[in-house]
């Protein structure tokens, strides 16, 4: 594997109405993570041409929605094709403006080219649900009906996976669209728009805007014509959002963060359980919103645990994604670096030791190394058993009771993704039973993959996205009830 960054285009502007065209409102750096240089811009968007956006996804919604079903597929199957026919150039993108490992970027790729063909085999399978008339001759139609323009604002960590998440469902289910993307990472939500017209989206479906992202958001979220929002992103940023979107009652989906616990029991095979879980901690340099950040071991494995994990954390090869052999990319900018150093401090003052890391690296650009922090008891107030990390860190602590560990999993205020291993089915159910969790892995990783619907709970926000759930997200159920009338009948049915 060699990536080609030459390929990469790493500005973006906007698309409003099927026209690329430059933002209004000046220009942002696009800055590589992986070495603090700038490699491109983004494009801001004026009010104006928020305005234009939202309009263009309200003119184009008649046409869209009453598009056959198979026909939206088609443009979404398509769109895959053209993604994978462009894979290095989309590898090198991610890369270039978000700092990852060759191989994650490239394995990113391969899911949202996935992720659209998914969507658009689904487009056609959005059925409706016939119930029996209460009356002879009647009869009941519940039919998913595409609720209209929709918002779509995106994360930077995952950002050809995220865009095409909402924008493969949103289309699907026949809705248009104002999407939002991040502006740590545009030429990637560029791109993915790109294969969208390529394939044959008609002007005003899809309209790509960057720009202050508050003013962005409340003008979406004020606008009558929009009728949903879906948010990935932070819990803080996701709760501004929802107060945002409730005086219009906007449907929202949120997607926020996570802290996922690992509990590792008396029974566990560790080595497969490192091996497992380090892939999710350290893929895109620990900012996922499945990585796992909080290990409870055992107290008769703990110190194998310790050790084992620590030489693991110890054996990534830190560097830019261009470089030969590395494993461990950057994070997303020096604010990251800065809180990671932060949790880190005040994590030392509680108690906890520091086996590996600890430190920005020094090198140009913005990395922190692999962390690990052993030994905070299970009931400190260290807060980075609370907050979210984001990062290449963990902290892993003993526990001598099952009940003990569920109790320590559940007082972090998220519930997204969890991790269990051990060989006792009969244990197993009852701690996926009682851990605070919307999806847990088993003696293996959580993957939040097309088809199968994904939400989290509390901090990690509310709604479904992927699988069918997905994009039923964004449609309303119409009830018709019906009756046959016999002309010469008069009495009315119900
Ligand atoms: P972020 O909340 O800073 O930004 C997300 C999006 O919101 C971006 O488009 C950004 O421009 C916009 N935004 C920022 N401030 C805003 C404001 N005041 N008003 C309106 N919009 C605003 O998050 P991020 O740093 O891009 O992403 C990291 C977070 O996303 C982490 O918490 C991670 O766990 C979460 N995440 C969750 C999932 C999931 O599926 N649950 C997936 C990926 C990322």
């Amino acid at each position: 594997m060699s990536v080609d960054t030459s390929r990469a285009r790493m500005s973006a502007e906007l698309f409003v109405n099927g026209t690329w065209t430059a933002g209004k409102a000046g220009r942002l750096d696009n800055v590589d993570p992986g070495n603090g240089r700038t490699v491109g811009a983004v494009s801001l968007a004026s009010t104006e041409q928020v305005a234009e956006a939202i309009a263009a996804a309200e003119a184009a919604f008649a046409a869209w929605s009453a598009t056959p079903a198979a026909a939206r597929g088609d443009i979404l199957r398509r769109a895959a094709g053209l993604l994978a026919d462009r894979v290095e150039e989309a590898t090198a993108t991610i890369l270039l403006e978000t700092g990852k490992t060759e191989a994650d970027a490239r394995g990113e790729i391969g899911r949202a080219v996935e992720t659209l063909r998914w969507n658009g085999e689904q487009a056609g399978r959005v059925q409706a649900t016939m119930f029996p008339g209460v009356a002879a001759g009647s009869r009941r139609t519940s039919m998913p009906t595409p609720l209209g323009p929709v918002a779509v604002i995106t994360a930077w960590n995952f950002p050809a996976v995220l865009a095409t998440r909402k924008l493969g469902a949103a289309l699907a289910a026949g809705c248009t669209v104002v999407f939002k993307a991040s502006e740590f990472a545009p030429a990637t939500a560029r791109l993915v728009v790109e294969v969208l017209a390529d394939a044959g989206l008609p002007a005003g479906v899809v309209n790509l805007v960057f720009g202050d992202p508050q003013a962005v958001s409340e003008q979406l979220t004020s606008s009558s014509s929009i009728k949903a929002l879906s948010f990935t992103g932070s819990t803080a940023v996701g709760k501004a959002l929802a107060a945002q979107a409730a005086p219009n009652l906007i449907r929202t989906v949120l997607e926020l963060g996570g802290h996922a616990p690992v509990l590792v029991l008396d029974d566990a095979d560790v080595d497969h359980a490192i091996a497992t879980t380090a892939a999710a901690k350290f893929g895109s340099a620990g900012q996922s919103c499945v990585a796992p950040s909080r290990y409870f071991v055992h107290e008769s494995r703990y110190r194998e645990f310790v050790d084992k994990l620590t030489a693991k954390a110890k054996s990534y090869v830190l560097g830019h994604g261009t470089e030969e052999g590395v494993t461990l990319g950057a994070v997303a900018h020096q604010g990251r670096v800065d809180a990671l150093v932060r949790l880190t401090r005040d994590a030392v003052d509680h108690g906890a030791v520091i086996t590996t890391g600890g430190s920005q690296a020094a090198r140009d650009g913005f990395y922190f190394e692999p962390t690990i922090l052993a030994g905070l008891p299970l009931d400190s107030k260290a807060t980075i058993l609370s907050e979210e990390p984001f990062g290449p860190i963990a902290t892993v602590s003993s526990f001598s009771t099952v009940d003990e560990a569920i109790d320590a999993a559940n007082a972090a205020p998220y519930s997204f993704a969890a991790y269990l291993f051990t060989d006792s089915m009969a244990v197993r159910d009852d701690v996926v039973r009682r851990l605070n969790a919307s999806n847990i892995g088993v003696n293996q990783l959580a993957p939040s993959l097309p088809d199968v619907p994904l939400g989290g709970l509390g901090n990690s926000g509310y709604g479904y996205e992927g699988g069918i759930e997905g994009i039923l997200a964004f449609t309303q159920l119409r009830l018709v009830s019906e009756t046959h009338v016999t002309r010469g009948e008069s009495h009315a049915r119900r």
